[in-house]
């Protein structure tokens, strides 16, 4: 089985020390323009997306290049500024990453974050980005739902085998995990510690929906059972 981690609101909470990062990256880059991400969808929102929809509210150009240097720019500024004491770790979040492990599940991350982002986010959490060998980011598509197949040939090429959708659980904590995991035949674990309730989740179509991750051994059952099913 396949187990893929969204990180924000999921594996961690940096409780809006990313978002500065990411305020204070476009005023460095093109100085005071009045930057908000006021009507930007954040949660859930890929990062290449939401650096053009900020590009394009603000008359800044899109092109690779421009892209390539905010992603750089953004990656050394958080890199710098994220500390330990901002990132928090969700409940139960590290313990399930490693009982994942210890049952023999692939795991990797699939997440709205760059991949840099990614792990300098993990790592103050107090994971180990080498418990995510493979991944698929928020650079990688043009929406959450082109991340999925990615992950999945990420992960048969590191494993060299085959992980069938139906046998590869998203774990997230937005409508938009739920939605890249069904639109690709995959289960979903929706997860509360977002801005989503457990009932909204439930309603998104998550497939189990929990308050938090810290029933580590009922989740594992939970999984080992879809899956095999699955197959
Ligand atoms: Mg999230």
């Amino acid at each position: 089985m396949l187990i893929l981690f969204d990180i924000d609101g999921t594996l961690l909470r940096t409780e809006g020390a990313g978002v500065r990062a990411m305020l204070e990256t476009f005023r460095a880059l093109h100085g005071e323009l009045g930057f908000s991400f006021e009507g930007v969808q954040m949660a859930g929102g890929l990062d290449r997306l939401i650096w053009t929809q900020m590009c394009m509210r603000h008359g800044l150009e899109t092109s690779s290049h421009a892209h390539m240097q905010f992603r750089t720019a953004y990656g050394e500024r958080l890199h710098a500024d994220l500390t330990v004491e901002q990132t928090r770790a969700m409940p139960g979040a590290a313990d399930l990453v490693h009982a994942a492990h210890a049952c023999g599940a692939a795991v990797g991350l699939l997440t709205g974050n760059y991949e840099h982002t990614a792990h300098v986010k993990v790592t103050r959490a107090g994971i180990s980005p080498t418990l995510f060998p493979f991944g698929a980011f928020g650079d990688e598509g043009a929406t959450r739902r082109d991340l999925p197949p990615l992950a999945i040939a990420r992960a048969e090429s590191h494993f060299s085998r085959k992980f069938p959708p139906a046998s590869t659980v998203i774990i997230g904590d937005t409508p938009m995990d739920v939605d890249c995991a069904k639109a690709n035949g995959c289960l979903c674990i929706g997860v509360a510690t977002g801005p989503m309730s457990r009932q909204e989740l439930v309603d998104a179509g998550a497939d189990l929906a929990v308050e938090t991750l810290a029933e580590t051994s009922m989740l594992i059952e939970w999984i080992k059972q879809v899956t095999v099913r699955a197959v």
